[in-house]
């Protein structure tokens, strides 16, 4: 689609244009102030091990910084959205409680400025943090989002449409500890986008030159786990260095084929173009040690457990593609 200057959309990024500068979310406050007990659960889901995030000097990690604006499962307020979630869900807000962020009514306004026009999809494309104090634990936030830009038309795979950029502002304390930038695109989906010439092709692995070796050796019906020629610890996924020693020579092992469900999950939704629920996912020990995410099959997912005894089988799912899979079924 074109973007001509005499289209009538003109007029309305113009009147998209004006919302710039206008309130997204006002007076937000953080549900609980910077704590520690948060500060390690995150550290924990992250895996993250710097020490400056713990004991009596401890700062939260500078990534947390959206995280104390959020509302959690409960919101902010009963039967009312956080004020920042419309990047991934796009609740509409109910009101705006006393004292509790709200999302604005400019917000409200460009929002269905856009449906109106067709543009009734979105999708959270981006996101940028700067950083300008760090936050510690005992630190009050608030918090307030300014709508900062709407592009002009643009077309994308996803569709036609306006990406929005707004810029949310934390507080601790009164004082500006950090920016959370967030943009999304609100388009019009595009036509035909559900009918390509492939109805459901299966989605392909990516291919780069660290883990070329491996899929090389899946076509030839070998599952190769990468071995550290350095100190010969064992590693899958493929990776360019060994995270036991940092040495970043390698050699093969060829996987015997035995393993475990070291864990799995059953696939109900969301569904995808290609995929058949119910299906089970595992996570698969091998008998070598290293563990890898593959198809269950063989056995109802239903019948698939923890510690169940599997096998390394080759499956041609496509013409000119072949996957490992693990077979449940007892021999
Ligand atoms: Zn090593």
């Amino acid at each position: 689609m074109g973007v001509l200057p005499s289209e009538p959309d003109d007029d309305l990024y113009g009147r998209l244009k004006a919302f710039e500068g206008r309130p997204a979310v006002t007076g937000g406050t953080g549900k609980d102030p910077v704590n520690a007990p948060m500060i390690r659960h995150w550290c924990e889901a992250m895996g993250d091990t710097n020490p400056a995030y713990e004991g009596p000097d401890a700062i939260a990690p500078p990534t947390m910084l959206q995280a104390w604006t959020m509302g959690g499962l409960s919101g902010h307020g009963h039967s009312h959205g956080h004020g920042h979630s419309h990047g991934h869900s796009h609740g509409h807000s109910h009101g705006h409680g006393r004292g509790r962020p709200g999302r604005s009514s400019a917000y409200d306004a460009l929002f269905s400025l856009l449906d109106e026009a067709g543009c009734t999809s979105v999708v959270a494309t981006d996101c940028e943090q700067e950083y300008l104090r760090p936050l510690r634990p005992g630190d009050r936030i608030t918090f307030d989002a300014v709508i900062e830009s709407v592009s002009p038309r643009k077309t994308t795979k996803l569709g036609t449409g306006y990406f929005v950029t707004t810029r949310m502002d934390v507080r601790a304390d009164g004082e500006l500890a950090g920016t959370h930038r967030f943009r999304i695109l609100k388009y019009a989906p595009a036509e035909g986008r559900r009918t390509p010439a492939h109805p459901h092709p299966h989605p392909r692995p990516v291919i780069n030159r660290d883990n070329a070796a491996f899929w090389a050796g899946v076509a030839e019906r070998k599952l190769l786990i990468q071995r550290c020629t350095h100190c010969t610890a064992l590693r899958f996924p493929w990776l360019p260095g060994c995270n036991r020693c940092g040495g970043d020579g390698w050699d093969t092992v060829e996987a015997a084929g035995r393993g475990t469900v070291f864990s799995y999950v059953v696939m109900h939704h969301p569904p995808f173009p290609a995929f058949d629920p119910p299906y089970a996912v595992g996570l698969i020990e091998l008998a070598e040690g290293v563990r890898m995410v593959a198809g269950v099959v063989g056995v109802p997912p239903e019948k698939v457990r923890i510690g169940m005894p599997v096998r390394l089988e080759f499956r041609t799912v496509e013409e000119d593609l072949v996957l490992p899979v693990f077979n449940g079924r007892q021999a």
